[in-house]
């Protein structure tokens, strides 16, 4: 079995003065609890404190698969912290208590992030203030706020072609009106390269823009019909050849049936139809497994008209519907590159042209 690796984290701002070294001591005994391993013993003073944030590169990196925080109920009453540490379950990092108390774990469920991302926010302090812009109501799963995150996005790592994630800052910088600054990354600990892409709202206002810019140009809309009629034509043929193989597969069993030919005459015509039936439905599936847009000038219209005063949610689902089969890449970066700068590094939208590989692969 695979043991995890987990952190110790030990603050001088603890209350009631507890020292480091009695800290560490009940985070181990966890540790110990939870069947892992002690990666490292780290000090800080508070969260966002540079001992902090060695721990989050920690994790950010794969070093750690978790770390547990002394008294985390007592830190999680804080706003701030209770936001920032959300964010890193998020994330998909694990964040225990020494106590067993709170824990903030995400269970990943392959199938369905959205619901386990629920039970995050469900940890966070009730009376955090909201920190995203836009429509971050409670019970409403967070991660919609951010435009370009998740499996299912077009949006993706130029470097190795995974799915980005959001962090936070680990020091707590913010921006100019107050909310938490978080950026995009390809994250190790779901398969990617763990390299920060770039800013979250630089990224989502460059996206946005050629989104909107891609929508509106006429071209695009041929050459997605074009795309589709290719898809059907080559589709036709093994329908049609299914379709014929079934008919004959009638034929043989009313043959039978009347007793013009033997069972092994029909077992044997039988096979060799299913064989080809096989080898047809698998060259379809072949073909169907490469993603196709199934946009249309309505869609198009109506996301180009819903777009300024859409919700995050929908944004987002317009996102993935307008480039549905296509995959928009973005290079690597620093965190702090502004608008022009990540803008070069955005990739034109490209067609996918290989299958997908199935999810958790
Ligand atoms: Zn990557």
């Amino acid at each position: 079995m695979h043991r995890r690796t987990l952190d110790s984290y030990a603050r001088s701002s603890a209350a009631g003065g507890v020292s480091i070294a009695h800290q560490h001591q009940a985070n181990f005994r966890r540790i110990e609890a939870l069947s892992a391993i002690l990666g490292k013993a780290v000090d800080g003073q508070s969260l966002g404190c540079p001992g902090w944030a060695q721990a989050v590169k920690r994790l950010e990196s794969g070093a750690s698969d978790g770390v547990v925080v002394y008294r985390l109920g007592q830190l999680i009453q804080d706003p701030d912290a209770g936001r920032l540490l959300a964010d890193l379950a998020r994330a998909g990092f694990a964040v225990y208590d020494s106590d067993a108390e709170i824990d903030l774990v995400i269970e990943r469920n392959r199938d369905d992030d959205d619901d386990a991302v629920k039970d995050a926010e469900d940890y966070a302090p009730a009376h955090s203030t909201p920190v995203r812009r836009g429509d971050a109501r409670r019970g409403r799963p967070p991660v919609n706020t951010y435009l370009c995150t998740g499996r299912e996005s077009p949006v993706r790592c130029g470097n190795c072609g995974h799915h980005l994630d959001i962090n936070t800052n680990a020091r707590g910088k913010t921006y100019s009106d107050g909310v938490l600054k978080h950026h995009y990354r390809c994250l190790k600990t779901t398969g990617g390269c763990g390299k920060t892409i770039a800013d979250w709202r630089v990224l989502d206002e460059i996206i946005e823009d050629i989104m909107l810019r891609w929508l509106s140009d006429p071209s695009v809309l041929e050459i997605l019909r074009e795309v589709q009629e290719t898809r059907n034509m080559e589709r036709q043929p093994l329908l049609k050849e299914i379709a014929d193989r079934e008919r004959r597969k009638a034929h043989w069993g009313a043959l039978f049936n009347d007793g013009e030919i033997t069972e092994s005459e029909l077992t044997h015509n039988l096979r060799e139809l299913n064989a080809a039936i096989k080898a047809a439905q698998s060259k379809l599936g072949e073909i169907e497994s490469v993603p196709l847009s199934t946009i249309d000038a309505e869609a198009i219209a109506q996301i180009l008209e819903e777009w300024q005063n859409a919700d995050s949610e929908t944004k987002r689902a317009d996102l993935h519907r307008a480039w549905e089969g296509f995959h928009v890449l973005v290079d690597p970066g620093s965190s702090t590159d502004d608008k022009d700068a990540v803008r070069r590094r955005v990739h034109r939208p490209r067609r996918i042209a290989e299958p997908v590989r199935p999810i958790g692969d």
